[in-house]
């Protein structure tokens, strides 16, 4: 069994067939689904699966915090598993292409810049959006 679904039993979920194949897809994504592409990779195994309940075992994924929801402003929600390991995101303006990064200078600053305000860091979100530099 995947991990998503591991998850989803150790939170006391009950998996259906469907929602085993969406935790499934979802596991195995290496990029940041919307809903309408993990309703295609879905269905792809179980023609039986509707974009509603696509819909709604995301919302119920998420909720639980086993995947996270991102907003990379073109309208849409994307979705990955909730990373085990803290990664940012690049998001290339001219091809919607998503890039993971992490950097220890801008998380040290991160925590520096909480700290100075008084509060100990708990979570962030960075987004860079860049257009590619030809040279
Ligand atoms: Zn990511």
């Amino acid at each position: 069994m995947d991990r998503i679904a591991n998850l989803c039993i150790a939170k006391g979920m009950r998996m259906t067939d469907q929602r085993r194949v969406i935790a499934r897809v979802l596991s195995d994504s290496q990029d940041h689904p919307d809903v309408e592409e993990l309703h295609r990779r879905a269905h792809a195994v179980d023609p039986r699966i509707s974009i509603a309940t696509v819909y709604r075992t995301v919302r119920l994924f998420e909720d639980s915090g086993i995947i996270s929801r991102h907003d990379f402003r073109d309208g849409r929600s994307r979705y990955e598993e909730a990373p085990e390991t803290h990664h940012d995101h690049l998001i290339d303006m001219t091809t919607g292409k998503v890039i993971e990064f992490v950097d220890a200078e801008i998380e040290a600053l991160q925590e520096a810049i909480a700290r100075r305000l008084g509060y100990r860091l708990v979570d962030h979100r960075l987004e860079l959006y860049g257009l590619p530099i030809h040279e």
